[in-house]
């Protein structure tokens, strides 16, 4: 059930998101800052009145964005695999829960249910999660944006690989356009409201795939002899 946004009380910046996911880790980390963005990007939702959808985990960083955000009154819909129940939720769940078949359906029902995506620091399941919607914006399957919050310079590493990618010609500077990044969350969520999607590079025109579609066409390859 959907509880009333307590921050209606309050001043809120008007927002074109209703609903953000976020990626994140399961870990802590082992700095405090980790901890502290996680809940000042939890607060920047709250403030613009934006629903977290998130991997349905309590614990790590997964744990402190969701009750932050629950705690400021907005709604939190966590979405997880019934294998992964046991070990990624300790205790009570937070907000509404919906319990998937696998990771598939999972990463799919995450990117249904929001307007734009979000990774803090987080590992392999974060930067997978990631790797895939950058990816299906990449395809057109989706024109939401992206964002890094890249704290404290965690995905230097990964943006500069990005750039030697692009620099290397395995990824297009349209395509590189996908990814928004900010050490801060005010600054990142700002980027993401003023974002448009792939320009379209000189005569090639963005791909649009319709996912729906993709999977329901059935694509019949001829027998080799
Ligand atoms: P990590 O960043 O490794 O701590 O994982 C963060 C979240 O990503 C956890 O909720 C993992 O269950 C989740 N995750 C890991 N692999 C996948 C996957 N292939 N698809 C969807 N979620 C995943």
């Amino acid at each position: 059930m959907e509880r009333e946004c307590e921050k209606k009380k309050k001043l809120i910046i008007l927002s074109k998101f209703k609903r953000i996911c976020v990626f994140c880790g399961s870990s802590p980390g082992n700095k405090t800052s980790y901890k502290e963005a996680a809940i000042d990007l939890a607060t920047q939702l709250v403030s613009r009145n934006i629903d977290l959808v998130y991997g349905g985990g309590s614990i790590g960083l997964m744990g402190s964005i969701s009750q932050a955000v629950y705690d400021g009154g907005c709604h939190v819909l966590g979405i997880i695999p019934k294998t992964l129940m046991l070990r990624e939720i300790t205790g009570e769940t937070i907000g509404e829960v919906k319990a998937v078949e696998d990771m598939h359906q999972r990463k799919a029902e995450m990117a249904k249910h929001s307007d734009a995506f979000i990774a803090l620091p987080g590992g392999y399941g974060t930067l997978e999660e990631l790797l895939e919607v950058i990816t299906w914006a990449q395809l057109g399957i989706h024109h939401k944006p992206i964002g890094l919050l890249n704290v404290d310079g965690y995905y230097n590493s990964l943006l500069s690989f990005i750039d030697k990618a692009v620099e290397e010609g395995f990824i297009s500077p349209t395509a590189r356009h996908i990814i928004v990044s900010s050490p801060t969350a005010t600054d990142l969520v700002n980027k993401l409201e003023e974002y448009s999607p792939m320009p379209e590079a000189e005569g090639v025109p963005v791909p649009k795939l319709d996912w729906n579609q993709m999977q329901e066409q059935q694509v019949v390859c001829p027998p080799k002899f």
